[in-house]
């Protein structure tokens, strides 16, 4: 199964792509993961990419295209995997289509006021990139899956969040239409506790 999960950032595709993958035993392809990945290892991909990820933009599509082929050649994705965070404009939706044959979109629906009240809350981990809310973290500071000091993400300050959101309005939005017109789109309510959504998300994949 090759699935895509689209949403706005902070729509908890990242918790509910991870969720499903360690369900099926098939991969997540998190561009933004490997994006920061690259970042930190100093690469020249990294480099040409941090300006743009710091301030809220997209980075250029034939870089994001360039390293998702790469990660899709190797074994591990012959059987499926999820994109999460890719695709994001029409560009690369069409490229994908030249690649492999896209099962299901997975679209996860929330307002931008719930966004902002989310990302204000969000706590990553810098090391194996899970994902946590203040909310529930009491006072805990580490990864509850790896040990490592939870960090505030730079691109989840405010201001760059409403970046990011009128960046996904004018770029990604437009993938809902996109996917409708295949027939591929199941749209999930992200209202409600984690598990409830989980639950949803689960039947839209049945
Ligand atoms: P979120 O889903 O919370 O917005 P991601 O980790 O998916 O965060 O992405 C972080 C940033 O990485 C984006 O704001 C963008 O700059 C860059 N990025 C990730 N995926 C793509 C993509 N497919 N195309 C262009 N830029 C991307």
């Amino acid at each position: 199964m090759y699935i895509i999960f689209l949403g706005p950032p902070g729509s908890g595709k990242g918790t509910h792509a991870q969720r499903v993958c360690d369900a099926m035993g098939i991969p997540r392809l998190s561009t933004g993961d490997m994006l920061r990945e690259q970042i930190k290892q100093a690469t020249p991909l990294g480099l040409e990419a941090k300006a743009d990820i710091d301030a809220g933009r997209l980075v250029p599509d034939s870089l994001v295209i360039r390293m998702l082929r790469e990660r899709l050649a190797q074994p591990d994705c012959a059987n499926g995997c999820i994109f999460d965070g890719f695709p994001r404009t029409e560009a690369q939706a069409e490229e994908l289509d030249t690649i492999v044959g896209i099962d299901v979109v997975v679209n996860l629906d929330i307002s931008d006021e719930a966004i902002a009240e989310r990302m204000k809350g969000r706590r990553v981990c810098p090391a194996c990139n899970a994902s946590y809310h203040t909310e529930r973290l009491g006072d805990k500071t580490d990864c509850a899956a790896c040990g490592t000091e939870l960090i505030l993400r730079k691109d989840d300050a405010p201001e760059t969040v409403l970046a990011r959101l009128a960046v996904y309005h004018a770029q990604t939005q437009p993938l809902i239409a996109y996917y409708t017109k295949k027939g591929l789109l199941r749209s999930v309510s992200t209202d409600g506790e984690v598990e409830a959504v989980a639950a949803r998300v689960r039947e839209a994949l049945r």
